[in-house]
């Protein structure tokens, strides 16, 4: 596969793995600083326009980053919009944390 697209599966994997040990009920400071990150990894993405999209993806959509299911569901819509955009099907988002916390193999 090409560099997008390793790139890009091992992204999504650290970051639904982020939302799985994300606190459950986190303390403003841990919030604000999760959506720093997102800002951040946004800017320092190695694929500039999938970092520019995401930049802009966060700006229409503000993180939801109350607790770990709200963000946990939040970056799995954020990774749909992606999947639309590339032609493959949307993942159903109740599941995203029997596919991320429990985990299952594919
Ligand atoms: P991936 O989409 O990488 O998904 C990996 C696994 O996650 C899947 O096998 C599935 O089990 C699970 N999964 C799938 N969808 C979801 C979901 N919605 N929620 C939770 N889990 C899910 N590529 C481009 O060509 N153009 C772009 O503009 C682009 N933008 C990107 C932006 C970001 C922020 C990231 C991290 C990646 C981006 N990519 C982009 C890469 C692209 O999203 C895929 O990672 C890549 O095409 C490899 O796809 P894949 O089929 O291996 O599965």
């Amino acid at each position: 596969p090409a560099d997008v697209e390793v790139l890009g599966k091992s992204s999504w994997t650290l970051l639904h793995s982020i939302a799985a040990k994300y606190p459950e009920k986190p303390d403003t400071k841990r919030q604000q600083d999760l959506k720093q990150f997102l800002t951040l990894f946004g800017s320092f993405y190695p694929c500039w326009f999938c970092g520019e999209d995401f930049e802009k993806y966060i700006k229409k959509h503000e993180p939801k980053v109350e607790t770990q299911d709200s963000f946990g569901k939040w970056l799995c819509e954020a990774h749909n919009e992606v999947n639309v955009k590339l032609g493959k099907p949307k993942f159903d988002c109740n599941l995203w944390k029997k596919r991320w916390k429990d985990g299952w193999e594919e």
